[in-house]
This record gives structure tokens, sequence and C-alpha cells, in this order.
């Protein structure tokens, strides 16, 4: 087996790539999943019960609805502005990296921007606090892990507007009390699924708030009413975020927490065990999903990362911006890819 560490897309388990592969060639009814109708009784089972498991497995109360949007969670960056933003009112942003830095950039088209904590003067290696109790802007947007830093919170404090939840590479990998955020969102292809679908949380009270002449295709309210079918969805990579959901579903919550939290322990411990590595995130906030690290000497990071390679082991590379390295294991990454991986770092002289 090759063990894919990429940020995503990455790992599914092979229990949902045997199931989409055949799904490929028949799924029901004589008909392969690429070819059935949006519109049809087949995709309506998949959506229905994909989001059911969503509202389980999350333990959503009803004040959410569930969609699953075409495209990925940049998409959001300039949907949720549009949709909850005017010129003169401000969002508040917890600055904590690139992925943060991408939603402000996008927010700025439609409104102001409030930075209310921010972690760039440590190169983003913590997650900073909110000291300001009233933050007087529509709403509060944070992203929960950090997957080119490698950063994660793990405390959220109650603060007095709606929170926003980019969650695109943690959802759904450790126990998090969903209810108290008013909209999440996540690109399915990291714990999820692939590529092509993102999922939303969105509490029904904000859909009264959304502004007038937005597109109509970049109406939140539109896609709830059209339960997610306003325009062709991502057929696909819906049905595979419900083989996903499934595998979790299957694996238990427990395990998988648990498993991500023991899987982590193994990396950090090797990293931290080795001199020749070293983890620049403090440790308190330390991502359980992207493991980011570097080499001491720079000048080993080439060997180091040949000798994954020829150990069944790929895409170990930190993002374009920042170098080093990066082992993304998210829910699918199983145990033995970490031992494996962990293995290579301890002895590695
Ligand atoms: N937010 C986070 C936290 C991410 O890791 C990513 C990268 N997948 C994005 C947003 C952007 O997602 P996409 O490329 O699917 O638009």
């Amino acid at each position: 087996m090759i063990y894919n560490f990429n940020s995503g897309p990455t790992m599914l388990s092979p229990e949902v790539l045997q199931e989409a592969s055949e799904a490929v060639l028949h799924y029901k009814a004589n008909q392969s999943i690429l070819e059935i109708s949006h519109r049809s009784h087949l995709f309506e089972e998949i959506l229905d019960e994909a989001k059911l498991l969503l509202k389980e497995l999350c333990q959503l109360n009803d004040d959410f609805e569930i969609l699953y949007l075409n495209g990925g969670a940049s998409n959001l960056f300039a949907m949720i502005p549009m949709n909850f933003l005017v010129k003169d009112k401000s969002a508040a942003f917890v600055n904590t990296g690139y992925w943060s830095e991408k939603a402000i950039a996008a927010t700025l088209n439609f409104g102001e921007v409030k930075i209310v904590a921010s972690s760039e003067n440590k190169h983003y290696s913590y997650i900073p606090s909110i000291v300001a109790k009233n933050l007087e802007s529509e709403y509060l947007h944070i992203t929960t892990n950090n997957t080119i830093e490698g950063t994660q919170w793990k405390n959220f404090e109650a603060v007095d507007i709606p929170v926003f939840a980019d969650m695109s590479s943690d959802m759904l990998s450790r126990k998090i009390n969903y209810n108290q955020f008013d909209f999440i969102y996540a690109s399915a292809h990291k714990n999820l699924g692939t590529a092509g679908c993102t999922i939303v949380l969105i509490k029904k009270n904000l859909l009264e708030k959304i502004n007038e002449n937005v597109p109509a295709i970049f109406n939140f309210k539109n896609h709830v009413d059209a339960q997610s079918i306003y325009s062709t969805p991502s057929v696909y990579a819906v049905y595979v975020s419900l083989l996903m959901l499934r595998w979790i579903k299957k694996q238990t919550l427990k395990n998988i927490f648990s498993n991500n939290e023991l899987k982590a322990k193994i990396l950090y411990e090797a990293i931290d065990g080795n001199n020749n590595f070293i983890s620049e995130v403090e440790k308190e906030f330390r991502s359980e999903m992207n493991v980011v690290f570097k080499a001491r000497e720079k000048s080993v990071e080439q060997k180091f990362i040949h000798l994954t390679s020829t150990n069944q082991i790929i895409n170990i590379s930190g993002h374009r911006t920042a170098g080093g390295f990066r082992a993304a294991i998210y829910n699918a990454m199983p145990m033995e890819g970490v031992e494996k991986l962990a293995a290579l770092i301890r002895d590695f002289k």
C-alpha cells in the first residue's frame, strides 16, 4: 500500500475506493453513478442519507440546514461576505495563516474586515486569543485547523456575534460541539470525501439576514430551498462523501477520534525525539491533522523525502509557501502509515 500524506485530496479508505469504483460501472438500475440524473430518486436517496449522517455524526440540533455545494471552501470565502456583509459593515477575523488570509482577501471585496486576533507576529505558530469582548461586527470568522501552518484551535471562546468556521481540514476528526457555531463549512476532500463539493452547515436564522441582490446561484437561501439541487450538483463527489460518512460511522466516532489523537502523538514524539527535526508550532496548538515540521539543516530535506518515497510514503513535502515537511493524517490515514513514517523520522541520521 502507498501511504499518501498529501493535504488533500488524499487517501480514502480501501473500502470506500472499492465501492466508489464499482459504482462507476454499475450503481443501481443498471446505471453508472456517473450517468444518474441529479433529479432522480437515486440521487435524492444519496443526498438524504448523507445529510442524515452529517446530522447524526455532528450531533446537530434542528437549528441547522445542511447543504452540499459545488466547488471548494474558497468559493465560500466569497459567498459568505456576499450574503452577509455590506460596504459599511464589518466582518471580524482571527488571522491564523494562509487560508484565513485568503478568506480575508475575498471579504474585502464586500465590506470591512476587523482583525480581532492574529498570530502573524510569530509566523502563525500558535492560535491567538480574542481579547475584545464586544466584537461589533456582523460575524466572526475562524479557521479551526490551519492546514499549511499545522496549528489547530483547541478551545472555542464564546463571543457575542455569530461564529463562522472554516473546518475544511478537521471536520469530524475530533470531538467538537458543532452547535456552538452558526455557520460551518468544509471542502470534502480531506476528511470527508473527494474534491468537488463542500459541506455547509448553516443556522436557519441566518437565512433571514441574507442581503438582497445576491446573484441567485450564490444565495444560500436558494440552495436551502432547492435542497442542494439548485443547479447540477457534483453527483459523484457527493456519493463518495456519503461513502466516507458511512465508513466513519462504521469505525465509530470514538475510534476515529482516539486514532487521530494517537497518530498525531506518535508523529510528534518521533519528531521531538530526533534532533535532526524540529516542529516550530507551539505544543499546545499542534494540529492533529497536519503535522508540520522541518529538518534543522535544509540540505538534508531532499534526502529525507527520497527516503520516504522508497518506503511507500508519498507527498510529505510542506506547502510550496512553507517548505519543510507536512504529514496530513486525516481520518482515512491508517495507523500503519503513521508508524512507518514515525520509524523513518526516529531513525534518520
Ligand atoms: N480552507 C482550508 C483550511 C484549507 O485547507 C483549504 C485547502 N483545501 C481551503 C480552505 C481551500 O479549499 P479549496 O481548495 O477546496 O477551495
